[in-house]
């Protein structure tokens, strides 16, 4: 519990419409983007500078109260839930582009500034940020930043922490500090731009960002290619990259995401189909033609029942929104969404969904996948119902083995979503006791209250290894 003492702090530094501390306010924020994690904030506080964050930092620091930092709550592992109570710290009021510099390529913000808003504002002045999250309508580039976030351009140009240049942030202890600048190159000390970067709200809060542009790619193709079979799709995949082309976009739907996102979006998808590739590419004219047209042969060569190019920008931009819009698809079918992103290595792409699949058929549960294939990051889904406590156990099973086989076939617990709360008790089976014990350093040296978004990373429980046989 907060005191009404520091409340009335608060009140006095942000002004009292910016603290929230009703029941029903504080209610929207005691959860997020995932389902079944849910615990009430004492107080909820919207600060409009970083001279304020520096105040209210330091009021938590001297009583030990939790912050919880907070974009547009769509992460998908309970990264924002206040599972230790505090104060929920958001940034609507922090929501400006400083600066556009065309001349060093950056752009300048504050952490709450929409994703889109900001691709936008760059784009037209014919500039490109690639990160693209499906969530780029509503998530905020804070959010992007701590959670590392990727989309469906990363295969060719990366993720989130392939664009941050430069960061202020204020540490647990109240220090305000920078990192990097509009530099292309800085060795000067440990590199805590990307430190700071994919730590999940945990070390510190982000309160300006620096990223890096590229220029505006002059020309972009879209195509669609239908599968009889899984494996064809995945050796197509395969064939795409050993043939040397890196893809703008190369993701992939089963069937049953297909069918959700068919009746979702609308836009006459097949879906008989057992597997799509929806592949993109940009750059010069000539070499977009040209790759298009290798990637189609490959396609065909390797089984597609059907290859199509999209014959215009609306058809293009009408296949993509329905891949972005996979999960809210999927969302529809039952009351909770349980959505996971195991990745694997590329090669292992095929033998990862067949395993999803029998993992699926094991515990009885049903599961779609879907995701970035170029880079083997699938999202296994599973549309369930949280009131039916059987289902639950068998679901969380599912995904423990479906976490097992991934690390197994060399891959990871999480390729973009973050651990958080979610998925906390399974890290160590990625990073070993001893990565875990580094981690846990790294965290004590910046925070030793343990202030910033308690419970979070680190479980107090490691799950037991399961080992899978299929
Ligand atoms: C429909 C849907 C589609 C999605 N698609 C993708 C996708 O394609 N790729 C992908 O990577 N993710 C995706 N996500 C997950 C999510 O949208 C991303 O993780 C996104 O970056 C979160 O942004 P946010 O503003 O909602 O952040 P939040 O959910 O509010 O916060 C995320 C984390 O960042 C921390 N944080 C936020 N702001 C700050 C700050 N200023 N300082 C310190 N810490 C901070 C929080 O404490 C938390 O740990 C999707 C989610 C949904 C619901």
């Amino acid at each position: 519990m907060i005191s009404s003492e520091n409340i009335q702090t608060f009140k006095r530094i942000v002004g009292e419409d910016n603290v929230i501390t009703s029941s029903a306010g504080r209610l929207v924020y005691s959860y997020d983007a995932t389902p079944n994690f849910q615990s009430m904030p004492d107080a909820v506080i919207a600060p409009r500078c970083t001279e304020e964050i520096y105040k209210i930092v330091n009021i938590c620091r001297d009583n030990k109260i939790p912050i919880v930092p907070r974009g547009s709550g769509t992460n998908l592992a309970a990264g924002t839930v206040p599972s230790e109570g505090g104060i929920v710290l958001l940034f609507k009021h922090m929501n400006n582009i400083l600066e556009i510099d065309e001349e060093n390529l950056t752009v300048t913000v504050q952490p709450g500034v929409i994703t889109l808003d900001m691709i936008k504002a760059v784009e037209q002045k014919g500039l490109f940020y690639p990160p693209d999250p499906s969530s780029m309508k509503i998530s905020t580039i804070g959010g992007n930043i701590n959670e590392n976030s990727g989309g469906l351009r990363g295969l060719k140009y990366g993720v989130t922490r392939d664009y941050v240049m430069a960061l202020e942030a204020v540490l647990p202890n109240g220090d305000i500090i920078r990192t990097g600048g509009k530099l292309a190159k800085d060795v000067a000390g440990y590199d805590l731009t990307r430190l700071l970067v994919g730590s999940e709200g945990t070390l510190a809060v982000i309160t300006e960002a620096t990223l890096k542009l590229i220029p505006m790619p002059e020309t972009k193709q879209t195509m669609l290619a239908l599968y009889e079979s899984m494996d064809a799709a995945a050796k197509s995949v395969s064939e795409i990259i050993a043939a040397k082309i890196i893809p703008a976009t190369l993701e992939f739907l089963d069937r049953p995401t297909l069918i959700a996102v068919e009746d979702f979006a609308q836009i006459g998808l097949p879906t008989d189909v057992e597997a799509v590739l929806l592949i993109e590419q940009d750059g010069p004219p000539e070499i977009v033609a040209r790759d298009m047209e290798k990637m189609a042969d490959i396609c065909t060569r390797e089984q597609a029942v059907s290859v199509q190019i999209a014959a215009t920008e609306a058809e293009a931009l009408a296949l993509t929104t329905a891949r972005r819009s996979a999960l809210s698809a999927l969302a529809r079918l039952k009351p909770t969404t349980i959505l996971e992103d195991a990745t694997v290595p590329r090669s292992e792409i095929a033998n990862m969904v067949k395993a999803i699949n029998k993992i699926a058929e094991k515990h009885n549960v049903r599961i779609a996948t879907f995701g970035h294939a170029g880079d083997g990051n699938l999202h296994p889904t599973c549309p369930t119902d949280s009131r039916d406590h059987d289902e639950m156990e068998r679901v969380e099973a599912a995904f423990a083995d479906i976490f097992a086989k991934a690390i197994e076939l060399g891959g990871t617990i999480t390729g973009e979503h973050g651990v958080g709360m979610m998925k906390a008790p399974y890290l160590e089976w990625k990073v070993g006791p001893e990565g875990i014990a580094i981690m846990k350093a790294i965290k004590q040296s910046f925070d030793p209250e343990n202030i910033m978004n308690p419970g979070k990373l680190f479980a107090k429980e490691t799950r037991k290894r399961v080992v899978v046989t299929l």
